[in-house]
């Protein structure tokens, strides 16, 4: 791959000053210099001219169900567990075909938003109907986004105690098995990695105190990530409550699942205490506005939790409770749900670019490789086209994070590759893509039509 140079753009490089006007130098698959003024003569480079852009790092997505992308647009006006509940059994109806299409559109999508790196939490897997989790990775190689899929599980199905039916869960041995043969068929755990696997057992509804035990041993005994689902909603809490004796937080710290080897998605209901334990754990989380909104979750304390040192990134979460989102207008939605609550000044525009960039890598444990533009980091580079429409906006930070519509994506560049440019995927061939997830929709409703089930 010849050198990179993108220059005469405005670099919000997230670490360190902001540039008006500055280069970025890119060899291999990492940035080697970002600086004010012009690029250096380099010769063979191929020069991206930046005027009238802003240059951002990648954003990064730390909570998704890409499978979801085939169940959008059903149980609209419902609680989290109502709509469990409502689509658990057409979940149990995919095949690796249905999980090929969602994850491909899903990861399209994402790129399309300035993503370039996604987490993905899969954690159901009907029998013989495939390998879903290599479907998945198959379609993250083919997009051109670094992954983090997470190998999810359920062991605690309705007759245990638990939310979903018994058809949807596995037993906690095959679950053991499964997962660390993912670990260890997929895992890279180099700097410029693609790929790295978490463990990710779902919630603690759907999940036995044994599995997150054995889960967590696991995963340390692998040195891979632990991540779940924790306080999203109060039916959660007084589920645990109920079941378990302890809020989610505590029943967490008996488990040994806090550290900073742990991120869990949205933790909305947190104490101030909860709060702290995670600031002191370095436990992080992934705050997922749109999703928290649609099904009337609540608002996670992310100005609180930032203030007090605690971790936090963005997440889009599965799509089937947050459709068509976007993981740029995340930021603006975690923005203005802040400052809904707690005033204008409780999140910036720059804290909000911080924790989809900084914030994500941090959950993922790459924050020496990705989430800032830095020599010696990773070329994983979103360059905004906001000289046009967006050039009324004095500050275009501004103008990304505020603006209902995202400036055009000039470039996205993943390790040094261009995987959009002007807002067209250069990997796949976008239309294809975005059809083959309607085909995958399709397909589900039809699987699950077959088996006798189907929700509106
Ligand atoms: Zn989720």
């Amino acid at each position: 791959m010849s050198p990179t140079l993108i220059e005469n753009v405005h670099l919000a490089p997230v670490v360190g000053p902001e540039i008006p006007s500055g280069h970025i130098h890119v060899e291999g698959d990492r940035i080697v210099a970002v600086g004010a003024g012009p690029a250096p003569d380099v010769p063979g480079a191929d020069r991206i001219d930046g005027t009238g852009c802003l240059a951002t790092p990648g954003l990064v997505n730390t909570h998704h169900h890409l499978y979801q992308w085939a169940s959008q647009g059903l149980a609209q006006d419902t609680t989290l567990f109502e709509w469990l509940t409502a689509l658990y059994q057409v979940w149990a109806a995919m095949d690796a075909e249905v999980v090929r299409g969602a994850a491909g559109a899903g990861l399209g999508y994402l790129a399309l938003s300035g993503c370039t790196t996604s987490s993905d939490h899969h954690y159901i897997f009907p029998k013989g109907r495939g390998d879903l989790f290599a479907a998945e990775i198959e379609a993250a190689r083919e997009v051109g986004l670094r992954f983090h899929p997470a190998r999810g599980s359920m062991d605690r199905g309705r007759s245990q105690g638990g939310l979903p039916p018994d058809v949807v869960v596995e037993r906690l041995d095959e679950i053991l098995d499964a997962t660390a043969e993912a670990v260890d068929t997929y895992h890279d755990p180099s700097f410029s990695s693609m790929l790295r696997v978490a463990v990710a057992p779902c919630s603690p509804f759907s999940v036995s105190a044994e599995l997150m035990t054995e889960a967590a041993a696991l995963a340390r005994s692998k040195g891979v990530r632990l991540h779940t689902h924790l306080a999203e909603t109060l039916d959660e809490e007084e589920h645990c409550l109920r079941q378990v004796g302890q809020r989610p937080v505590d029943y967490m710290e008996k488990l040994g699942w806090l550290g900073p080897d742990v991120w869990f998605a949205h933790a909305i209901h947190l104490s101030d205490g909860d709060i702290d334990v995670f600031a002191q754990t370095g436990t992080g989380s992934a705050h997922c506005p749109s999703s928290n909104g649609r099904l009337g979750a609540g608002i996670a304390r992310v100005s609180e939790m930032l203030h007090r040192g605690a971790n936090v990134g963005l997440g889009v979460d599965g799509s089937a409770s947050a459709e068509l989102t976007s993981l740029s207008g995340e930021m603006r939605q975690a923005l203005l749900f802040q400052r809904a609550r707690y005033g204008p000044t409780a999140l910036t525009a720059r804290q909000a670019l911080e924790i989809a960039t900084l914030g994500g890598a941090r959950n993922l444990g790459r924050e020496e490789e990705l989430g800032s533009l830095e020599a010696g980091k990773l070329a994983d580079i979103a360059l905004w086209r906001t000289g046009a429409f967006a050039s009324a906006v004095a500050d275009p930070v501004c103008a990304l994070v505020f603006g209902t519509r995202q400036p055009p994506l000039a470039r996205l560049l993943v390790g040094g590759r261009t995987v959009v440019e002007d807002d067209e995927l250069r990997t796949v061939a976008q239309d294809e893509l975005g059809r083959a997830g309607g085909e995958a929709h399709r397909r589900l409703m039809r699987l699950a039509a077959e088996q006798g089930f189907g929700v509106s």
